[in-house]
């Protein structure tokens, strides 16, 4: 590796030897960025990557709220405002008990360039709680979410800092910060947030956006491969938003998602996650705050696996949409031995760096990024921050559209990208070299600071 790159990934372990989910994904992206930094020896000189690597801003609050029997409850929450050259910071908020600076980090790290792949202007950021949201009433939330935003609300705002959804943020969790935020600021911003209800600004297709656009990006693979997504089995991970719109975009166009999984195992469903009875009884499971897939095994009479992850049953193709590192090694070998040809990445950073390396050697294997794949999310984030501005309103089949076109941009850019460098078809690579180009180019102009 170039020996520039080398050092300061040297510099970021040592310095962040805690933060392991952090180095995991600085590591991945820098081991695609060789070509660019041998091309363009002034980002050396200017000693971009250790700017690159340290967040602009990042900052906890403490969040103290009340449950139903009068008990005191403080929480961490945090912000990281990691790059805004291109835009506005932008990003998720996570409500996960394992919330800790290392994820929000990597998270923040991730979305700096996922936001870049959109082509829309918005800059990287990412925030949450280590709250645990599983099994707090609705009081507790709207409490818990009000404490939140009262810390938030000065440091975030439509041109500053637009949070949204992840993991334990939907739109019940944005309608009760967004309320907080209008009550304390006194104005109407709706641009301050994204995910919002369709009373309030919310866009069309954004409960959707990210499962749509992963199939739109797999159907453009699949197009690459001169193949159909008609007939394909996938196996998914997870029940939440993201895997309800899978299944949903799946299921219109012939395909079917056959696994599920949760943090208590898998299903398997042979016939599919096709009839609309089993893809909203996906929303009903999320909202139950039980947190538990066997729900849908006894519901349908379809097999559960306690414990296990479901990479070893065999299926067209793999979506791991749950949440990082939920592929290790060893469902790697699995996936290998059952000779998948599709391993379309959809949760952030899904894969261990050893699991991907490994599966990106497999001949004849596909693999595609989460970071290209996933991005149809905020895309339509970009998209309703848009709309919000201009005060209008696009129609569903507008935002779909847009959506549709805003993933096969980004698959034919990661190919390019690659191509150019003569690494193949190497959407990997490609996603981060055309993510990285981007905020490099513009944090250069700008003078870098
Ligand atoms: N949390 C989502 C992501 O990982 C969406 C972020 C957003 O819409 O701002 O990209």
């Amino acid at each position: 590796m170039n020996a520039y790159i080398n050092s300061v990934l040297e510099n970021v372990k040592k310095k962040h030897s805690d933060e392991p989910e952090f180095v995991q994904t600085v590591e991945e992206v820098f081991s695609s960025i060789e070509p660019v930094i041998d091309a363009h020896p002034e980002y050396e000189k200017a000693d971009l990557l250790n700017r690159m690597v340290e967040p602009e801003r990042m900052f906890t609050f403490r969040v103290c709220w009340q449950d139903d029997n009068g008990g005191w409850h403080t929480n961490i929450g945090y912000r990281c405002q990691f790059n805004g050259a291109i835009g506005p910071y932008k990003g998720g908020l996570r409500f996960q008990a394992n919330v800790c600076p290392s994820i929000i980090k990597f998270l923040g790290f991730e979305q700096t360039f996922k936001n870049a792949l959109t082509g829309l202007p918005m800059g990287g950021g990412k925030g949450g709680s280590d709250f645990d949201p599983a099994g707090k009433s609705d009081a507790e939330i709207l409490r818990f979410c009000q404490s939140y935003m009262t810390a938030l609300y000065r440091y975030i705002g439509p041109d500053i800092d637009v949070p949204a959804g992840d993991m334990g943020v939907g739109g019940r969790e944005i309608g009760y910060l967004f309320g907080q935020y209008r009550r304390l600021k006194g104005t109407y911003e709706p641009g301050v947030l994204t995910g919002k209800g369709q009373t309030y600004g919310g866009s069309l297709i954004r409960p959707e956006a990210t499962g749509f656009g992963a199939v739109y990006y797999l159907n453009e693979v699949l197009a690459h491969e001169k193949e159909t997504i008609s007939g394909k089995t996938i196996a998914c991970a997870g029940f939440g938003n993201v895997t309800w719109g899978i299944a949903k975009k799946a299921a219109q166009l012939g395909a079917k998602v056959v696994t599920l999984s949760g943090p208590d195992g898998y299903i398997y469903d042979p016939d599919g996650v096709v009839t609309p009875e089993k893809i909203d009884y996906l929303v009903e499971m999320r909202a139950s705050g039980r947190n538990r897939v066997q729900d849908y095994a006894d519901k349908f009479g379809v097999e559960f696996h306690a414990g296990e992850k479901p990479w070893g049953v065999k299926a067209d193709i793999i979506m791991p949409s749950a949440m990082q590192n939920d592929v290790k090694m060893e469902s790697a070998e699995k996936i290998a031995a059952n000779g998948v040809k599709y391993y379309i990445e959809v949760a952030n950073m899904p894969t261990t760096n050893d699991a991907l390396a490994f599966l990106m050697k497999q001949p004849g294997m596909i693999v595609a990024p989460s970071k290209a794949v996933n991005a149809g999310g905020v895309g339509v984030s970009g998209l309703e921050m848009s709309q919000n501005s201009e005060r209008l309103r696009w129609t569903s089949e507008e935002v779909d559209e847009q959506l549709h076109r805003m993933m096969k941009t980004i698959h034919d850019m990661s190919a390019e990208a690659a191509a150019e460098y003569g690494l193949g078809y190497n959407l990997v690579a490609g996603a981060n070299i055309a993510g990285f180009k981007k905020v490099a180019e513009a944090m250069m102009e700008q003078g870098v600071f």
